[in-house]
C-alpha cells in the first residue's frame, strides 16, 4: 500500500512523492493493473504501485529493451 493518510509514497524506494491532493501537479508514474482470466496465478487481483521519477530511472535501466521515448507535444 503505498497510499495512506493522504500521502503517496513510492513502492521502490518508499519515499515520499506527494500529497495525494497535489498527484495532479507531481509527475510520478501509478499503475494499476486488473488481472484478468488470461494471467498465470493471479485471476481477479487488482495490483496498483507508484513510482517516483528516479526509481523510474532505474527500473527503466534494467529493461534489456528500452522504453519508448517521444516528445510529447501536449504538455499539460
Ligand atoms: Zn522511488
Amino acid at each position: 500500500m503505498s497510499r495512506k493518510e493522504g500521502m503517496i509514497y513510492c513502492n521502490r524506494c518508499g519515499r515520499v512523492i506527494c500529497a495525494e491532493e497535489r498527484q495532479d501537479m507531481t509527475s510520478f508514474l501509478a499503475v494499476r493493473k486488473n488481472w484478468g482470466y488470461f494471467s498465470n496465478q493471479k485471476d481477479g487481483m487488482c495490483y496498483s504501485a507508484d513510482l517516483c521519477e528516479n526509481c523510474c530511472d532505474a527500473l527503466a535501466g534494467e529493461f534489456v529493451i528500452a522504453p519508448t521515448v517521444e516528445e510529447n507535444t501536449e504538455l499539460v
